[in-house]
């Protein structure tokens, strides 16, 4: 068995990709929980958060970048939006390959979990 976002990544899996370079890549989430979530995934499988180490620093920085262009681009940014990262089972993780859940296009709530 496979990790499915690997297999999105190499196309073995379609989407709808919003964003692509050579490190990460950003696609629509399959069942959005606002008007406008997307995922940003690193391209170098790193099951969850916990697997970052030094050499994943500017990846990370990178993605953060990215996010906020999208969200710019997207017309969401000035109003607001939200960066989640699930980690193992009680964070809520389902999809074992690190992510970035990009929320927006409505008030999020406050609430924490
Ligand atoms: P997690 O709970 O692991 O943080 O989030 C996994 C996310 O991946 C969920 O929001 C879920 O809807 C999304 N997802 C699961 N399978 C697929 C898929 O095959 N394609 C896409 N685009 N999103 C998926
Ligand atoms: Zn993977």
């Amino acid at each position: 068995m496979g990790c499915i976002f690997c297999k999105i990544i190499n196309r073995e899996i379609p989407s709808k990709v919003v964003y692509e370079d050579e490190r990460i890549i950003a696609f629509e989430d399959i069942n959005p929980q606002a008007p406008y979530h997307i995922l940003l995934v690193p391209k170098k499988h790193l099951a969850t958060l916990l697997e970052i180490s030094e050499e994943d620093k500017e990846l990370i920085g990178h993605l953060f970048l990215i996010a906020n262009q999208i969200a710019k681009d997207k017309g969401i940014a000035e109003k607001g939006f939200r960066v989640i990262v699930n980690c193992n089972e009680e964070g809520g993780q389902k999809i074992f390959h690190l992510h970035f859940h990009l929320l927006g296009g409505r008030r999020l709530s406050d609430a924490m979990g």
